[in-house]
């Protein structure tokens, strides 16, 4: 397991300070959120720090590393999403990270997916509600989260859901199959 300090070097060279200090405080939540839920901390904490890994790389960047890959489809939704499964191509191929609890965390951490992992609900959750985090509905999200994990989860969904409508986005199909799943 790496240490904090090489992930924080990491995350340093990789991403502009606000993302940093967002990643760190995504990282504390998510291992609240663990110590809470019964997760497994360190799991927890190197997806927690890969999870926007590949957040500020250009457009163009992340269309040719997911072309040709199983990942591919993401193309069609918003480039919002891109840097969730490319981040996890880039833990593997470049941070040498294989297990598949912190790689499904990465990959899946914008868009959800139904019957999440713990690992990955928590770092779903812990990026939706870090105390940066000001959209509304949030404080309800952390309320919930102190009892209830897949309750927490239920309501990131339906306010994601009903946010992307009223902007007639495009909804990713895991994001409306990880709402009726957690509903
Ligand atoms: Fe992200
Ligand atoms: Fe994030």
């Amino acid at each position: 397991m790496m240490t904090a300090k090489l992930m924080q070097e990491i995350i340093e060279e990789k991403l502009d300070p606000k993302r940093c200090q967002h990643t760190v405080r995504v990282a504390e939540t998510a291992v609240l959120l663990a110590e809470r839920f019964g997760a497994d901390i360190g799991k927890v904490k190197t997806a927690a720090y890969f999870h926007d890994i590949a957040k500020n790389m250009a457009d163009r960047e992340l269309e040719e590393m997911l072309t040709g890959t199983p990942d591919a489809s993401y193309l069609k939704f918003s480039p919002k999403v891109w840097h969730a499964p490319a981040g996890a191509i880039l833990a593997q191929g470049q941070y040498q990270i294989t297990d598949p609890d912190i790689l499904a965390a990465i990959k899946n951490h914008c868009t959800g997916r139904p019957n999440m992992g713990l690992t990955e609900e928590i770092v779903f959750l812990a990026d939706y509600m870090e105390p940066g985090r000001t959209q509304p509905g949030v404080d309800e999200v952390r309320k919930l989260a102190e009892t209830s994990l897949k309750g927490a989860i239920a309501k990131v969904l339906a306010d994601t859901v009903a946010y992307l409508e009223k902007k007639a986005a495009g909804i990713h199909p895991d994001t409306l199959a990880a709402y009726r799943f957690y509903r």
